[in-house]
């Protein structure tokens, strides 16, 4: 790995921007390739990154046919807390309890973002340099041309390649600038979160997620983690927040306080760490994905179920997507397939968060409902 450069020119076949889960996965998959791969990160690595720290096993196995034995891996190397069911808990204590075929993983970003980053270097030929920020995208004849920075803002070189793979997270510097995606208040969502240390009532093998008729349908989630910490955040649509016209950090103070569950359970807990935010772009709205020479991954697509708030399983899919339609050279095939593999899956859930946000009442018809055992099963089959 590269630790910034100063040439003047780096010319490649296909070059990466971003080494988060959508990066990393659309290096693994052109592994073989042929192709001269570069791929750049801004940060250098391990760096953190704003999250609810939870990994589902689908993003692992999503994986496991490019690099076998990547579950195990992380399940020995990467220190993590597997839960099997979440838990979803009103102000009254009522939980409805959903269990899932496979478990999820709560593992720092830091740790789960390095491991991929590591397994790109130990089994592609991919270049790849961090602390180097891409500042522009022109195009240059068949060719797209990235004028880029290095830490401390001194211009980095240019880089020429014929395919860019857009994995720069949210948002998106490539999707302005390569399709002309800006990010709108009707598709995105905010949400912030930070860790505690002394959480009263975990269950193992559970993640919480609380709901509250205020905030809804914004959700606050409390994660176990590792050593007992718990990630703990809030999260809501941005058309919500603009309604209530009140900062998400004070959405998450106020619905610790109202919320009488997750007052019980932080009233003791020690902050460990500031609250970070960040967005969150929705796959709400059918937008560009791909075009000549670019492709956009992760949430640089807007890949994010609108639902759950989960984007990491869809950054690993979308960049393995990208990978094999650069090994291929046939980028035309890449929104078709977006479109199956992703976008389609996710319909119920554009439709359950156009539904509860016209109707917040809804919430308590479905807490009362779901104590029925046959209707919770099907809702969860309708929404995952
Ligand atoms: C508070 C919060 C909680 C969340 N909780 C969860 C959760 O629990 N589970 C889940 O599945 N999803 C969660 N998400 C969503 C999830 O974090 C994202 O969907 C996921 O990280 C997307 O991966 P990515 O690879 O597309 O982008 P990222 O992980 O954001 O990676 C983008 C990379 O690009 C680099 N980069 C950016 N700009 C440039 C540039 N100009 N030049 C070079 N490099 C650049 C960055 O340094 C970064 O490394 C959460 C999001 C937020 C904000």
């Amino acid at each position: 790995m590269i630790k910034g450069v100063h040439n003047d020119l780096i010319v490649s076949d296909v070059v990466i921007v971003g080494a988060g889960p959508a990066g990393c996965s659309a290096a693994l998959a052109l592994k073989g390739s042929g192709k001269k791969v570069l791929l750049v990160d801004k940060s250098f690595f391990p760096r953190s990154k704003t999250c609810g720290d939870s990994v589902p096993a689908h993003a692992l196995l999503g994986l496991e046919n490019l690099v076998p034995g990547i579950y195990d891996d992380f399940l020995s190397t990467v220190e993590s807390v597997s839960f099997r069911q979440s838990a979803l808990v009103f102000p009254n204590g009522q939980k409805l309890f959903f269990s899932w075929p496979l478990p999820g993983y709560v593992a720092e970003r830091r740790a789960f973002d390095g491991f991929l980053l590591e397994k790109v270097l130990g089994s592609t030929d991919t270049q790849v340099i961090t602390g180097l920020k891409v500042v522009d995208y022109k195009r240059s004849d068949q060719l797209i041309k990235l004028a880029t920075s290095n830490i401390g803002g001194t211009s980095g070189p240019d880089i020429l390649a014929s395919v860019v793979i857009a994995a720069d997270g949210a948002p998106s510097l490539a999707a302005r600038k390569l399709a002309g995606v800006m990010p709108d208040p009707e598709a995105y969502g905010q949400a912030v979160r930070c860790y505690f240390d002394g959480v009263k009532g975990m269950d193992e093998g559970i993640e919480l997620v609380f709901y509250h008729p205020h905030f809804f349908p914004g959700y606050f989630w409390i994660f176990p983690m590792p050593g007992g910490r718990v990630n703990a955040g809030f999260g809501m649509p941005e058309v919500a927040r603009r309604k209530l016209k009140i900062s998400l950090s004070e959405l998450f103070k106020q619905f610790r306080e109202q919320h009488p569950e997750v007052r019980k359970m932080l009233e003791q807990a020690v902050q460990a760490g500031d609250l970070r935010g960040g967005m969150v772009p929705f796959a709400m709205k059918r937008q560009i994905w791909s075009g000549p020479g670019f492709m956009l991954t992760g949430d640089a697509a807007s890949m994010v179920d609108p639902v759950s708030g989960d984007g990491i399983m869809q950054a690993v899919r979308s960049g393995v997507l990208a990978g094999i339609a650069a090994s291929t050279g046939n980028i035309a095939m890449y929104d078709q397939q977006i479109e199956k593999y992703l976008w389609n899956c996710m319909k119920s859930q554009r439709r359950t968060i156009r539904l509860m946000s016209g109707f917040p009442q809804l919430i308590r018809i479905a807490a009362w409902l779901g104590r029925f055992d046959w209707l919770r099963k099907r809702f969860q089959r309708w929404i995952w």
